[in-house]
């Protein structure tokens, strides 16, 4: 449009014929962004997600924005993007909040909180109620500028090697699951390991760990963990609907001319709903893979076990807000949030499920 205008404006012809029109693509800056991920290169869902975003911003620049998105490991590893981003290596990453709360305890409640609030509420509160403007004051101190870009939705509880059938059969047991959740294990007797996707297979093959959760049947196929586990449990109470995140870099970001600016934070936020549309539509398939084909025994945690980990998320989670004046401030927010989100959810999306399944 600009472009056309911009022709119109010198008045074709005379002025077109000496610029030429690879002189008018080169008079706007160009700008070749790098993305690192946490994910496994195209991994389905997170991986193709990332890559949606950066074709996303290609395409909407008109190419005046490229961005090259870069695997776990290709460029830094997994758990290295947060500080290749804030230094400059690259200008953009995408991950997921709870992977960095060695940088800040309160990044957690950006990504997941366990008996926290499902995507639909993540999005009310990040857009509309204070969570975003939180959320980057926490990166602020780290020249990052992070966005919501994807959400999982409910997760699955994990897949384990024997049945829990309450809350004992969960101490000593050494099980993949970060963030808060793998807080809440600890609580339980448990020891929480931190693994990025990538190690989690041969970690469980090898008997490093014991049980792992990671997303939910659609990513948990693709890894394979049907081989290497024989239950698997559900709900995911500990990541009731986590979101991914892109974080930029801030030099970056304030070099980009206001109109690439908003095409950066609004192609995040296309890839947000798109991811978790994009998760509703291929976990049933894949579940249904999992248990006629792969003969996976899928459990409900039971109801003593759901209640005595509710009990303890909720201490964990209240503890993380004494640590520091920016979790106690976050934590104010995401509770008052919770509470009237739980409130008008249960005269709405609850009841309405309940409806359906009279
Ligand atoms: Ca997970």
């Amino acid at each position: 449009m600009k472009r056309r205008e911009f022709i119109k404006g010198i008045g074709a012809g005379t002025a077109l014929a000496g610029l030429g029109s690879t002189g008018l693509a080169n008079a706007k800056p160009k700008f070749k962004w790098k993305m690192v991920t946490t994910w496994p290169k195209n991994f389905p869902g997170l991986g193709t997600g990332a890559n949606n975003l950066a074709k996303l911003i290609t395409q909407m620049s008109g190419g005046r924005l490229q961005v090259k998105v870069y695997g776990a490991k290709e460029l830094v590893p997994a758990f290295e993007v947060f500080d290749a981003v804030s230094r400059g290596t690259a200008e953009m990453g995408h991950g997921a909040a709870y992977y960095w709360k060695g940088k800040s305890e309160a990044a957690q409640f950006f990504a997941a909180v366990p008996y926290g609030l499902t995507a639909q509420e993540m999005n009310g509160w990040l857009y509309h109620g204070g969570g975003m403007k939180l959320w980057e004051q926490i990166y602020a101190p780290f020249d990052l500028i992070p966005a919501a870009a994807g959400n999982t939705g409910v997760q699955m509880g994990g897949w384990f090697n024997k049945e829990i059938k309450s809350l004992a059969d969960l101490k000593g047991l050494k099980m993949r699951i970060p963030g808060l959740g793998g807080e809440v294990l600890k609580r339980a007797g448990g020891t929480p390991v931190s693994l990025p996707g990538g190690e989690i297979y041969t970690s469980l093959q090898s008997g490093a760990i014991d049980a792992t959760e990671w997303v939910g049947p659609y990513n948990d196929l693709a890894f394979g963990l049907y081989k290497v586990a024989k239950y698997y449990y559900y709900p995911g109470w500990h990541e009731p609907g986590t979101t991914l995140e892109a974080m930029i870099n801030r030099k970056a970001y304030q070099a980009l001319p206001k109109d690439l600016q908003v095409i950066v934070t609004n192609a995040c936020k296309v890839v947000n709903q798109d991811m978790l549309a994009e998760y509703t539509a291929r976990n049933n398939a894949a579940l249904h893979t999992l248990v006629n084909k792969h003969k996976v025994n899928l459990r409900p945690f039971p109801d003593p076990v759901l209640k005595k980990l509710r009990g303890l998320s909720e201490e964990v989670v209240a503890e993380v807000a004494k640590k520091d004046r920016a979790s106690k401030k976050v934590y104010d927010s995401f509770l008052k949030f919770r509470k009237q989100a739980k409130a008008w959810h249960d005269v709405s999306e609850v009841a309405y499920m309940r409806a359906r399944s009279i």
